[in-house]
């Protein structure tokens, strides 16, 4: 079974083509700039590693998914015969509300559901809908399947999920915690479970998705306790760009001084985090370069990052009355092999043995504590694309027509074979 992963921004769209028959990743591409100047592709064929890289004109997302398509089936890019073998499109959105506690196979009501949670999510969920409905365009009767970041989060009790403001506002505006990069937690931590061999259902697992984003998350027995991101990906630790916590206070304070809410909204989000504090950069590589330099805003910046991602482990573990396993994971989780060392310093009281030797990985799945240690501590890369792939393979094959659709390409398959044997 094939399946186009799609990921879709406002004026990006991202792709993966992934062959469920040994979860093999045959294509991939990222196309960037749609309805701008300067649209631009660049397709890479797995195998034999072809790129196509070059500016074409995509004046929508529509033609960008028809060229993505076009490439597939190319001579020279492509991987696919002809477009027939695709099975489905499973597509990221980022926002699911309160309705979608799992990741739904695309219909004109789970769409309205998508289109009613947009005031949660203004700028993703359009863009996301409009990668569904291009698809939709383009071939009608591929079934499409939507997999969300916040549905992992779904499991949270009330206790993690309220804020405490007047109830109020939960029941009439939705305002709660709903948490981020859920497709990434379940991923890093499902697969935790498998390199410990054992039961998910029996371990308490802190999974740190770090990257120009980030996000903590304690999951006990498979589930989502409680994470760091909240009513929206800003709040948490501090990230590239993006401030984390802060006391509202502080946002009532910049409002009296005359700051609206559109520039408060850009202060929190594109101005402060590594880039606020440092003055350097938002990327981490950069603001530890400066440290070493002796720059004390870029080495605070860098500290506080630290200091914040332990914080929230030994808060964690106390939400779960202990762990069994913390799991890095996105750019800085996979790549800061001097960042997970500081952060796992000192953690010797909660049963962390780290092993320094191990640790030096970039990318790679591995654990980084000694094989003895109480606390296992694993890098593990994340992979949201195989799992959109897989919610989408296992939501098809367990929907009527689909079945339908997929028992006939069989019988075709059959007959084929059989017309060629002949
Ligand atoms: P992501 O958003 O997951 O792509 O992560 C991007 C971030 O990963 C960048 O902004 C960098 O700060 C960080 N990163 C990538 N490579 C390294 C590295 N070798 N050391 C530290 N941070 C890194």
């Amino acid at each position: 079974m094939k399946i186009l992963v799609l990921n879709c921004g406002s004026s990006s769209l991202k792709y993966q083509l992934v062959d469920m028959d040994g979860e093999k990743l045959l294509a991939k591409g990222l196309v960037e700039r749609i309805g701008m100047a300067g649209s631009h592709i660049k397709h890479t064929k797995v195998a034999g590693k072809e790129k196509f890289d070059k500016d074409v004109s995509f004046p929508t997302h529509t033609e960008a998914i028809k060229f993505v398509l076009d490439m597939l089936v190319d001579k020279k890019f492509g991987v696919l015969k002809n477009l027939s073998e695709l099975s489905a499109a499973g597509h990221r959105v980022v926002h699911g509300g309160e309705d979608f506690t799992e990741s739904a196979l695309v219909t004109p009501k789970v769409l309205e559901g998508i289109r009613k949670v947009t005031p949660l999510a203004p700028l993703h969920n359009p863009a996301n809908l409009q990668g569904i409905e291009a698809v939709q365009k383009v071939l009608p009767d591929l079934p499409n399947v939507v997999v969300f970041d916040t549905s992992f989060h779904q499991t949270m009790p009330a206790t993690s999920y309220l804020y405490g403001i007047p109830y109020e506002f939960y029941k009439k505006e939705k305002i709660r915690r709903y948490g981020f990069h859920g497709t990434s937690h379940k991923y890093v931590s499902q697969r935790c479970a498998e390199l410990l061999g054992k039961p998910i259902k029996e371990l308490r697992i802190i999974t740190c998705h770090l990257g120009n984003g980030s996000s903590i998350t304690a999951v006990k027995k498979g589930k989502s306790l409680d994470t760091t991101m909240g009513y929206s990906p800003t709040a948490g630790v501090i990230m590239g760009t993006r401030s984390g916590d802060v006391d509202p206070a502080v946002l009532i304070q910049l409002a009296s001084l005359g700051y609206d809410a559109d520039k408060i909204n850009e202060i929190c989000n594109k101005k402060s985090g590594l880039l606020g504090i440092s003055g350097v950069s938002s990327d981490l590589r950069d603001v530890e370069e400066a440290a070493e330099d002796n720059n004390w805003r870029a080495e605070t910046a860098q500290n506080m990052l630290i200091y914040e991602v332990k914080k929230y482990i030994g808060a964690y573990a106390a939400a779960m009355g202990g762990v069994d396993a913390i799991v890095f994971t996105a750019g800085i989780g996979e790549n800061g092999i001097a960042f997970r060392e500081k952060v796992c310093k000192d953690l010797e009281f909660l049963g962390v043995k780290f092993d320094k030797n191990n640790n030096k990985v970039r990318g790679e799945e591995v654990l980084i504590s000694k094989k003895r240690s109480p606390v296992k501590v694993f890098v593990i890369p994340t992979n949201e694309e195989l799992m959109i792939a897989r919610d989408t393979q296992r939501l098809v094959l367990g929907s009527a027509p689909a079945k339908k659709a997929a028992a006939k390409k069989t019988t075709a398959k059959r007959t084929a074979k059989k017309t060629a044997a002949k």
